[in-house]
């Protein structure tokens, strides 16, 4: 089939099923032309929360399907790659997760999204990058709060909000790989460029950033600013969005470390592709499914996040 039948085909399938596509910013570009809604982590679970559709098909990595599945136990949601999961989330086990909680008793728990169902049914507040300031901002300044599993966006969340959050030591693999000496040397041949830098990056890249945000807000803050040129330090595939939204300025990635590997691109968002987002559509299957008791702990900590947000 070719890329133009496979299109129409996604699209009729969709039409039939009553179906609604949704992805995220680091999809690639073909999935995120296609999709009924794009955007990041916080606005994925917001939609997830609202639509109608009685199929969700989430191109994104397992956990953003399983929030779905959350907040829709009675609807089908589908992924089209059982496989596409998370580094950082697999950085917090939930067995040692609770082992750390438990060590921790007067502390209130928020968990990052990028989470598996099971650390979130641990969790009192989930957050994402976008909100995860304005949450804790919302705590008495004395609380006691635990915080994961990103130690860079927990660190970032602590300077910016003058907190003391102990934090479980786990991180992505795609933005931890970033290095300053690569950062320095781009900025020397665009000085004109403004560094944008998401969160989950290392202390001493967020310190060179022109700006620190969600991948959303670094594409409001690109789309917004006066500048031209931008050096983009998150996942590429935003690129797409801040070129789509703004032809006329110039989006250049900030290289990983080893300058042999693409891994400025997650490796786990990549694994969805047109033909599988079809396969899944056409078979209903690969398809998100939690138990119960675990769903129903996981869905108060992500209704919280919605509420504070
Ligand atoms: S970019 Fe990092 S945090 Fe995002 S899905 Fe990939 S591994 Fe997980």
């Amino acid at each position: 089939m070719d890329k133009t039948e496979l299109l129409d085909n996604i699209s009729r399938l969709k039409k039939e099923k009553n179906a609604v596509i949704m992805a995220h910013y680091y999809q690639v570009n073909d999935i995120q032309d296609i999709a009924d809604f794009v955007g990041d982590s916080l606005a994925l679970a917001q939609q997830a929360a609202q639509t109608d559709a009685e199929i969700i098909v989430l191109c994104g990595v397992h956990f953003m399907g399983e929030t779905a599945k959350i907040l829709n136990p009675h609807k089908k949601v589908l992924v089209p790659d059982l496989e596409a999961g998370c580094s950082l989330a697999d950085s917090c086990p939930a067995d040692e997760f609770e082992t750390f909680v438990k060590a921790h008793p007067e502390h209130t728990v928020i968990s990052y999204v990028n989470t598996t169902a099971a650390v979130k049914a641990l969790t009192d507040v989930v957050v994402t990058s976008t909100n995860a300031k304005k949450i804790v901002d919302q705590f008495p300044k004395d609380a006691k709060l635990i915080f994961g599993p990103d130690r860079n966006l927990g660190d970032y969340i602590n300077g910016v909000t003058g907190r003391s959050m102990l934090l479980w030591d786990g991180a992505c693999h795609v933005h931890e790989q970033f290095s300053i000496e690569k950062l320095i040397k781009l900025k020397e041949q665009h000085p004109d460029g403004l560094i944008l830098a998401h969160p989950e990056c290392k202390r001493p890249v967020l310190l060179m950033a022109d700006f620190v945000g969600s991948t959303q807000a670094l594409l409001n803050y690109a789309t917004e600013s006066d500048s031209m040129k931008f050096l983009v330090a998150t996942e590429s595939g935003i690129l797409h969005q801040m070129r789509k939204k703004n032809p006329q300025k110039e989006f250049i990635p900030v290289p990983p470390d080893d300058s042999t590997c693409a891994c400025n691109e997650c490796n786990f968002m990549r694994l969805n592709t047109l033909e599988k987002l079809y396969d899944c559509l056409l078979n209903e299957y690969p398809e998100i499914l939690i138990e119960e008791n675990i769903r129903k702990k996981a869905v108060k900590p992500i209704l919280k996040m919605l509420e504070m947000s």
